[in-house]
């Protein structure tokens, strides 16, 4: 194999047991062709089926390497080996990690262990005279940007946060040789398998979000966001009162203290719109508000608002949607 191009972006994503790419991927292969050229290290689930190599070729990547899991039990340790190989071999200008779970614990990981510099949770990438510069939206009030000062600069990208896509390339792909670290790992002794309790997508990375906040009033009338977010085919979030009040778990809560969206469509229910909360969603695309309050802060970032009850507009959006359907 020739050299790898002197601008490498190295692109680090996840194969899932099924062979396909996380679905971030597409993302972060556009923002990497933004800047540079992106280079994939695809790291693999043990008997992987599919061809991750060919559909990270079709995002855009003009190189390919492939990472197996050497130990399927061992958690952590194996993707910071092979990233580090991935590193040592095409020598980058910055690495892009999705800001999943599994992405911001590689990067922290790999980061601590060679000495990089991480910026967290970008919305966008772009490149100066000296490098590659990460943006990023904080509390959805300030937007700033962050780079290191000497070598690559490791960046975990928000799901849907980069519309761009990149241009499909020829496949060219390797497997990638890694030498186990023998660092101290965190081992998977046993496991029981959570059977999903819902077909809805999951929050972090969805292209619909429909969230409730106190104004739904009670556990019981949170049913009407769950109504429309099925309506939709969207994720459902909640504001942190709606979580105190016990409407919905915690994870479903969107904040500076929950998860931080940038789906395609944000609808907020009885949502007042505090800081806290937009730092959560002001990045979406377009934001639709219902809110009974035709002063609430909501309505200062809604691409679209409707003034009334909830009660009375969300089951008249409902059936609106359905008889489209018909
Ligand atoms: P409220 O502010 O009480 O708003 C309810 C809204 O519902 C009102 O605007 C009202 O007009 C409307 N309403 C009521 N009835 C109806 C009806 N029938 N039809 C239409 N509209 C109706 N909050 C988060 O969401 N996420 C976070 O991650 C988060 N982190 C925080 C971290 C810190 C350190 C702190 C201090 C706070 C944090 N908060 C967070 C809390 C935040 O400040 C707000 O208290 C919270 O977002 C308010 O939730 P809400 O909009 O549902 O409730």
């Amino acid at each position: 194999m020739t050299e790898f191009p002197r601008d490498a972006i190295l692109v680090v994503v996840e194969a899932r047991a099924s062979g396909e790419l996380e679905k971030a991927a597409a993302g972060l292969f556009g923002a990497a062709a933004a800047v540079g050229t992106p280079v994939a290290l695809i790291l693999a689930a043990p008997d992987a089926g599919g061809d991750a190599a060919a559909e990270a070729a079709a995002l855009g990547a003009a190189r390919v390497l492939i990472a197996e899991a050497p130990e399927p039990s061992a958690l952590g340790v194996p993707g910071v080996d092979a990233l580090a190989a991935a590193a040592e071999k095409v020598q980058p200008d910055a690495i892009l990690i999705s800001h999943s779970l599994n992405g911001r614990d590689l990067a922290g990981r790999y980061a601590a262990r060679s000495r990089a510099a991480v910026s967290v949770d970008a919305i966008g990438v772009s490149r100066d005279d000296e490098g590659v510069v990460a943006h990023h939206s904080v509390y959805g009030a300030y937007n700033l940007t962050s780079t290191s000062t000497f070598g690559a600069p490791v960046i975990t990208v928000r799901q849907g946060s980069i519309e761009a896509r990149a241009t499909a390339q020829p496949e060219a792909s390797e497997t990638l040789a890694v030498t186990p670290s023998g660092k101290p790992a965190a081992r998977i002794d046993s496991f029981d398998e959570a059977v999903a309790a819902t077909s809805r997508p999951e929050l972090r990375g969805a292209a619909k979000v429909v969230a409730g906040g106190r104004g739904l009033g009670s556990e019981e009338q949170f049913a009407l966001v769950e109504q429309l977010a099925d309506t939709l085919g969207a994720a459902i979030g909640a504001s942190r009162a709606a979580v105190d009040a016990g409407y919905v778990p915690q994870s479903q809560q969107v904040g500076q203290t929950g998860v931080s969206v940038s789906s395609q469509l944000y609808i907020a229910l009885g949502i007042s719109g505090a800081i806290q909360h937009r730092a959560g969603m002001q990045t979406a695309k377009t934001i639709v508000a219902i809110n009974k309050d035709g002063d609430a802060p909501i309505f200062e970032i809604a691409d679209f608002g409707v003034v009334g009850d909830l009660f009375k507009v969300v089951p008249q959006l409902i059936s609106a949607l359905e008889a489209r359907k018909k």
